[in-house]
């Protein structure tokens, strides 16, 4: 026997198996008729979660509800279906639907609605139907959306490495269309659809995308035929009403069109409709906008703060609506860089920096425009609810107002005033229409005006007649029977009746029928109760139902508004980005800067928007930059802490800020637009690191000698640092001449490095500058000034600033002893005796490993008890 079980598989042994899995799978679960329908439900979208609606919950069965118990949080049963066992079940109330949706769309789920859609009749199997198909993309109601944040549907097509992306914003009803080249490997298209906020990303063949391509965004796979061009050409001209290509500017842009095609196609599919005429079809070209890549956001902290201080994004959103913010941060992610739309972005902002009264007022008024663009989103799909049109009523009463600050203000707010006024119709037809604060849900009906609808208020007054007689019944009785202890009741099985003591049963009149039979008393009913108590019951439900269809046709009255009203919230949103840039440049004291096609940077007590944040007002030290055409390199050199990345970034930012259109931190700036900043920060220094390590950085240096330009920016920050001195030392040298010498690079660099034996390459390169943060030694302490000044560092300082850290004196002694070894036997300044043919004066590393050691310690990173044993094995290592 142990012989033969030996022989066989485990797998195969019959007498191993589990016991029978007390679970079944949808289709072994028997065959009711409600699970053969929600069967075809399912069966009509496999790749997604049904949620079926059961009376007052949404279910989910078999292994979808496996899949989503744990991520709803919600327990996961079961319901047996005969002798085969139990189907896996979970289910969520109907009122909190949203969060679960929510939730499942998060994870990366599809959601299918399978709703009851008829009337819900005793015994009868209730009429269900898949009444919305979500995904992260295609969420439009408010549940499920973030407010300040755009999620893009985006579709990628690819013709001959030339790709085409469309990207719709549902809520928004904006599609944005290009081509990019260089395949679906390109950095170019990373860097593009890194700034599209992508919900998820629509392509034929998930193979073909690069894994790592925004890992954030849900990947979902569409049949080839939906990228026909022929077809995507009829459903632009069906979605837009344009009658051509030409008319949307897409002639040229096939690729693009068969993308925009496909996203199309798959709203279609989705049953998300789109109203045509409300779709925007804004074609881009590439090179428009100032190109970002995912290391250059993450260091200017665009979006997300590094620390624990603000992001950009968030020190300037002083915006005062949704669609205000997202307009803000999409602009942070696209800064132009055609100075004429730049400029015409400061002359607003200016405007409003100078009328700070009319800016109060503006403030003020858009708070109540609320995210008028979402609302009409809505309202569009018709999602929209009774609140949601309660608000379009209170943004079309502040528009007005808004249209009349707005009034000859010039740059880009020139002519706003003119479509920032909604049609009157609107507000009115909403104030006829609507109550007061009309609730959030329509369910309970109460949100029509009385006197809206003669039809509605007939039921609302036969249901308030009814109810009065019902009322006046047991007096009216009473009196006609004579029966004082005669009481009028309701419950829920028998509806209202009359109730009379057994007492008096001879006193009953013939018109009364008998219902119940009570220990001591006898109900009854009388024909005209019933049939009040009918009207009473059913004018509820019918006036719940009038007042829906009138919803409906409210929202179809402001559908037909639709294009205006998004006008509206174009400029709304326009006028709250212009008023946000300008109280934070009021507040925070920054300037407008020159923007211009040269390829200088000129900044006068230039400051770091966040780091002067997190220092408080007037502890920051303003700092110069000055790279022209004679001066393109800047190495800047200091001790640690000194403030030589602040500075870096600081430059980066304004020019950044900038290009958005945004005033700067600066006392004045001249800037000549960049098509590109770069910033790469060397391994050790690279906060957000976690992987970072010496090929990352060299990888991403190699990236930006591929990519930059003459008009880029480059911000490098100890780039070679995450190699040992030598390597590190002569890969920044290395790097610095390349820059210098190759024409179709030559662009503004600054480049920070603790190798101060890179100032060198000053006295031999003709466009690269040195300069230096200042520090101030007193004996063995230093105190960091912050200031940058022309020249490079002499040494490094790094016992100083280990002292600052607070390593033990014992140690920095040693150290001090181990330098001056070191120095004695190989003088670091040979460099300096032969500036001409530059040789870094580095003999091969014969230097003590313990000293190399002690230049890469990373002292923030040690507590002082580490510090000591560090200490103890160095000494030891040191041959004592
Ligand atoms: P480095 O890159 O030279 O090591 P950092 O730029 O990281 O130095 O700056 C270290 C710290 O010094 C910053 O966190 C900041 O608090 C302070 N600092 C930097 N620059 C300035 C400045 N211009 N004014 C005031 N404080 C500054
Ligand atoms: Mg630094």
């Amino acid at each position: 026997m142990r012989g033969r079980e030996r022989a066989t598989p485990p797998h195969l042994r019959a007498e191993n198996l589990p016991p029978p899995d007390p679970t079944i799978d949808l289709d072994d679960a028997g065959d009711t008729p409600i699970l053969r329908e929600y069967r075809a439900a399912k069966a009509e979208h496999p790749d997604a979660l049904v949620l079926a609606r059961l009376g007052d919950f949404y279910e989910l069965f078999g292994a979808d509800a496996e899949l989503a118990a744990p991520i709803l949080e919600v327990t996961l049963t079961g319901r047996g279906f005969g002798s085969a066992g139990r189907l896996p079940m979970c289910g969520v109330p109907h009122q909190a639907v949203a969060t679960h949706l929510r939730r499942l769309l998060d994870a990366g789920h599809r959601v299918v609605l399978w709703d009851q859609v008829g009337e819900v009749v005793a015994g009868r199997l209730v009429r269900r139907e898949v009444t919305r198909v979500l995904s992260p993309g295609t969420a439009v109601d408010a549940d499920l959306l973030e407010p300040t944040r755009v999620a893009r549907l985006v579709a990628l097509a690819e013709t001959a490495g030339q790709v085409g992306v469309a990207a719709l914003d549902l809520a928004g009803g904006e599609l944005v269309v290009m081509e990019v080249a260089g395949g679906l490997g390109s950095v170019a298209l990373r860097d593009e659809l890194e700034r599209l906020d992508v919900a998820e990303l629509l392509v034929g063949d998930p193979a073909s995308v690069p894994p790592a391509l925004l890992l954030t965004a849900v990947r979902t796979a569409l049949p080839v035929p939906l990228f026909d061009g022929r077809r995507a050409a009829e459903r632009l001209a069906s979605a837009t009403g344009a009658a051509s290509l030409l008319g949307l500017g897409l002639e040229e842009m096939p690729v693009g069109v068969r993308a925009a095609g496909a996203v199309l196609g798959y709203c279609e599919r989705a049953r998300v409709s789109l109203e045509p005429g409300l779709l925007r079809v804004v074609p881009r070209q590439s090179g428009d906008l100032m190109r970002l890549d995912p290391p250059t956001r993450r260091n200017l902290e665009l979006l997300e703060p590094l620390g624990s201080g603000p992001s950009l994004a968030q020190l300037l959103d002083r915006t005062r609506t949704p669609m205000g913010a997202r307009l803000l941060r999409r602009r942070l992610q696209e800064p132009l860089t055609d100075p004429d739309p730049i400029g015409a972005r400061l002359e607003a902002v200016a405007a409003l920096v100078a009328d700070r009264p009319r800016r109060g007022e503006l403030r003020r008024r858009l708070g109540s425009v609320h995210d008028l663009e979402r609302l009409v989103g809505r309202v569009t799909q018709s999602l929209a609810t009774p609140r949601d049109l309660g608000a379009i009523r209170e943004a079309c009463a502040a528009l007005p107002a808004v249209a009349r600050l707005l009034e000859d203000l010039p740059g880009e707010l020139t002519g706003l005033a003119g479509t920032a006024v909604p049609p009157v119709e609107v507000e009115a037809d909403l104030r006829a229409t609507f109550v007061d604060d009309p609730p959030p849900s329509s369910r309970e009906g109460g949100f029509i005006r009385p006197g809206a609808d003669p039809e509605l208020d007939r039921l609302h007054s036969s249901a308030a007649e009814a109810r009065d007689f019902i009322a006046g019944l047991e007096g009216q009785e009473r009196e006609r029977t004579g029966i004082r202890s005669l009481k009028v009741g309701y419950n829920r099985v028998f509806g209202y009746y009359i109730e009379v003591p057994h007492a008096h049963r001879e006193a009953v009149p013939p018109d009364y029928l008998r219902k119940q039979t009570l220990v001591g008393a006898e109900r009854y009913i009388t024909p005209r109760l019933k049939e009040q108590e009918s009207v009473v019951l059913s004018a509820r439900e019918r006036a719940v139902a009038r007042e829906l269809e009138l919803l409906g046709e409210a929202v179809r009255r402001v559908t037909a508004h639709g294009p205006a009203l998004l006008g509206c919230a174009a400029a709304g949103a326009t006028a709250d980005v212009a008023q946000a840039l300008a109280t934070v440049a009021d507040d925070e004291g920054w300037v407008r800067p020159t923007v211009d096609r040269s390829t200088v940077t000129d900044i006068e007590a230039g400051r770091h928007p966040l780091v002067e944040r997190s220092l408080g007002r007037g502890a920051f030290v303003a700092n110069d930059t000055s790279l022209d055409v004679a001066h393109r390199i800047v190495v800047l050199t200091g001790p640690n802490m000194a403030g030589k990345s602040t500075y870096l970034r600081q430059v980066a930012l304004i020019t950044l800020l900038a290009q958005v259109g945004s005033f700067v931190p600066a006392r004045r700036a001249r800037l000549g637009v960049c098509d590109r900043i770069f910033t790469r920060v060397g391994a050790q220094d690279d906060l957000s690191a976690g992987l970072s390590t010496f090929m990352v950085e060299m990888a991403e240096t190699a990236a930006i000698l591929r990519q930059a330009t003459a008009r880029s920016l480059l911000v490098l920050d100890e780039i070679g640092r995450g190699t040992s001195t030598y390597d590190g030392l002569s890969i920044a040298q290395a790097l610095v001449e390349h820059l210098h010498d190759s024409p179709q690079l030559n662009c503004r660099t600054l480049f920070a490095t603790h190798y101060h034996e890179l100032t060198a390459l000053a006295e031999r390169l003709p466009r690269v500058v040195n300069a230096r943060v200042e520090v101030v030694e007193e004996g063995e302490t230093i105190t960091f000034l912050h200031r940058i000044r022309p020249g490079g560092a002499d040494r490094s300082y790094g016992i100083q600033v280990a002292r600052l850290a607070g390593l033990p004196a014992g140690l920095l002694a040693r150290a001090r002893e181990v330098l001056g070894e070191m120095e004695s036997r190989r003088p670091l300044e040979a460099d300096r005796e032969a500036p001409a043919q530059l040789d870094l004066g580095l003999p091969a590393p014969a230097a003590h490993p313990v000293l190399d050691e002690l230049a890469e310690l990373d002292l923030d990173g040690l507590t002082p008890r580490e510090a000591l044993s560090k200490l103890a094995e160095l000494q030891e290592r040191a041959g004592r």
